[in-house]
């Protein structure tokens, strides 16, 4: 059983009591891997292998530097309402900045990329979330007419311009918009892997998931996100999904039903858990529940989310430390 915590900060307290709960590898923020933290983390943790989550499409930061980078929704919908910063997939100086930041962190004594936000934004990560519908912005769209070989425009409707664009698109275009967006992500993906190919070394590629079934939010995981499995499966090493079952209003046995679900990607995986009480108190009970219904066959193990919370609630941190 693979067992992993995400860090969100590399900090002496919080890796000294990592260091008592066997990890067999860490997740941590792109933004803090360094020659100088992944040295840290190996001096305390001994042999953890360490996965960089880089946040692909999303954050402030991004959205600074490249204003039109912002996501688009049909219903006109902010798409970078706080925390969720939406950013449009087709913005070539996001994806270059973004391979940049995995080539950087190649550079380091990391063992893993793991893909954050790799799909278009929306939020998902509460019981009503309020689902996204993106990205009709300008690019979007004058390169998704390129790709099918004809104008989308002038289609007139009661609703607004864009509106009627989408709706057009749906109508017309649903099997394309779907492939057309699935692409943005596979491509971003392919030249990830590039990199990883290129720097020489083992190193494994991850990516999170959103968990919906492929019916969920009318075929979301397709046509909101488009996390096209049959497109990643080859090229990703190790799927992630956030299996935060208090957040999504979910019992505790929904995580080992999901884990059942991902059986039909034949793929390696590793969900992560909650252990931060977000979306209500979740007991040391229920806590242990989640860890054993996530590392059911065919999970590879799992992940909790996060080291810091968890450390500090140390019934938890208890179990997760016998945990094996
Ligand atoms: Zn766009």
């Amino acid at each position: 059983m693979h067992k992993s915590g995400f860090l969100l900060n590399v900090e002496d307290s919080v890796l000294e009591g990592a260091s008592q709960l066997n990890l067999n590898s860490v997740l941590v923020s792109s933004e803090n891997i360094s020659p100088q933290t992944t040295s840290q983390i190996k001096e305390k943790l001994g042999q953890v292998e360490i996965y960089a989550s880089v946040i692909v499409f999303a954050g402030k930061d991004l959205l600074e530097k490249y204003p039109d980078a912002k996501a688009v929704d049909s219903n006109d919908k902010d798409t970078i309402s706080d925390p969720l910063i939406g950013i449009c997939p087709t913005h070539p100086g996001v994806r270059k900045n973004r391979l940049e930041e995995i080539k950087r962190v190649l550079e380091n004594d990391v063992q893993g990329v793991w893909l954050n936000h790799m799909r278009y934004p929306t939020s998902w990560e509460s019981a009503n979330p309020d689902i996204l519908d993106t990205c009709y912005c300008e690019r979007c769209l004058k390169m998704f007419e390129e790709y099918i070989g004809e104008p989308i425009a002038g289609v007139g409707g009661e609703g607004t311009a864009l509106q009627n664009i989408a709706l057009h698109i749906d109508g017309s275009y649903y099997h394309e918009w779907l492939e057309f967006k699935a692409g943005q992500v596979v491509s971003f993906v392919e030249e990830a892997k590039a990199l990883i190919a290129a720097s020489g070394k083992e190193i494994k590629l991850g990516m999170f998931i959103v968990p919906w079934k492929d019916k969920d939010y009318g075929a979301g995981i397709q046509r909101v996100v488009a996390q096209d499995f049959s497109k990643l499966i080859p090229l990703i090493d190790i799927f992630s999904p956030g299996l935060f079952h208090k957040m999504l209003g979910k019992d505790v046995s929904w995580i080992g039903e999901m884990v059942e679900y991902y059986w039909q990607l034949g793929k390696a995986f590793l969900p992560l858990i909650q252990s931060v009480n977000e979306g209500g108190e979740i007991s040391t009970e229920e806590f242990k529940q989640s860890l054993e219904n996530a590392i059911k066959s065919p999970s590879m193990g799992v992940c909790v989310y996060h080291l810091e919370d968890l450390i500090k609630q140390s019934q938890k941190y208890e179990v997760f430390r016998q945990f094996s």
